[in-house]
């Protein structure tokens, strides 16, 4: 069955207690023309208004979704203009770890508000977003429902497809950033209930897209630090079949925070990324131009483990679903 927004108005019109002309309304103001100026660049031949959205590539199409719930990811009382901002944000991250160009992104939102006020705030909210990553909003659906905000990304290869399994022994092990800014962030915003320096990096993450693919060239694999830094090294380590010895005092982090916490807390979206010896100078050096940070925080090993400070390290600590 058909639901989506554009061109298919039979099926809006079956969608339980939202009138139709409240439906056309919130869609026509509040959700077309996000974008739509970076359509042609990205190559989009058709975006909102038919029943499914066109793209032109010459390379390989990489494709993500990400589901953000109330209470899950974002908590209730988060402007919508912050919970649409980091619903595609945070989808975005994972075209950053693999090294890919944003090109378009599509939306499905479920909520039960329908008034000019939410709506409003959320347009801005994927306006920013459009705006910030130069990519346009190609089409999506919208139902009544508990609220959720699920973004598919649509990306193309840029240099190497950045894969979690391609890491090999002897491998260098980086991070681009401090790790605890988003639990940060969190605590301060369930604390002042507004956007300020700290709650910024939980509000309005930013995905590592120019860093993902400056080091794309050079890196064997990486991964985006979602759920937590352990847990996510975790799935390094068990789709490439090694492990990895890290040393804390080389690791950055928040000093608000415990090592322990910022270790396994979510919400970071660094890059995780392992280096073979021999592209190391390079990649430095493209780093150093570009500015862009990098740390060096361990070595993958054979032993399928990940070694903390000469400890066996437990990664079953970090946010999981079920
Ligand atoms: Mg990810």
């Amino acid at each position: 069955m058909c639901r989506r927004w554009y061109g298919c108005q039979r099926s809006i019109r079956k969608i339980p207690k939202l009138k139709a002309i409240s439906e056309f309304k919130i869609i026509d103001k509040y959700l077309s023309n996000i974008g739509t100026s970076f359509n042609k660049k990205n190559k989009v031949l058709k975006g909102v208004g038919d029943d499914a959205s066109v793209i032109s590539l010459s390379n390989n199409l990489i494709v993500s979704t990400d589901t953000s719930l109330e209470d899950v990811h974002f908590p209730k009382g988060i402007k919508p203009e912050y919970a649409a901002y980091r619903a595609c944000a945070t989808a975005l991250s994972d075209l950053a770890a693999m090294g890919s160009h944003p090109i378009a992104f599509q939306l499905s939102l479920s909520t039960r508000e329908n008034d000019h006020k939410f709506f409003s705030s959320f347009k801005k909210g994927l306006n920013d977003f459009s705006n910030d990553y130069k990519v346009g909003l190609t089409g999506g659906d919208l139902v009544r429902g508990q609220y959720q905000i699920s973004v598919t990304i649509i990306g193309e290869q840029h240099s190497n497809i950045l894969l979690r399994n391609n890491c090999s022994v002897g491998d260098i092990v980086f991070l681009s950033g401090q790790l605890g800014n988003g639990l940060l962030g969190m605590q301060n915003f369930k604390k002042f209930k507004r956007k300020n320096n700290v709650s910024s990096a939980y509000l309005k993450p930013k995905a590592l897209i120019d860093y993902g693919k400056t080091i794309a060239e050079f890196a064997s694999s990486a991964i985006d630090v979602s759920d937590g830094f352990l847990q996510d090294l975790g799935h390094l380590s068990k789709a490439s079949k090694v492990g990895f010895e890290l040393s804390s005092s080389s690791i950055p982090f928040n000093s608000n925070l415990s090592l322990k916490q910022c270790l396994n807390c979510g919400d970071d979206y660094q890059l995780i990324f392992t280096v073979p010896k021999k592209n190391i100078q390079s990649l430095t050096k493209k780093m150093k131009k570009k500015k862009f940070k990098m740390f060096e925080i361990g070595t993958s090993i054979q032993t399928k483990k990940i070694i903390l400070d000469g400890k066996i390290t437990s990664i079953n600590r970090g946010y999981k679903h079920f």
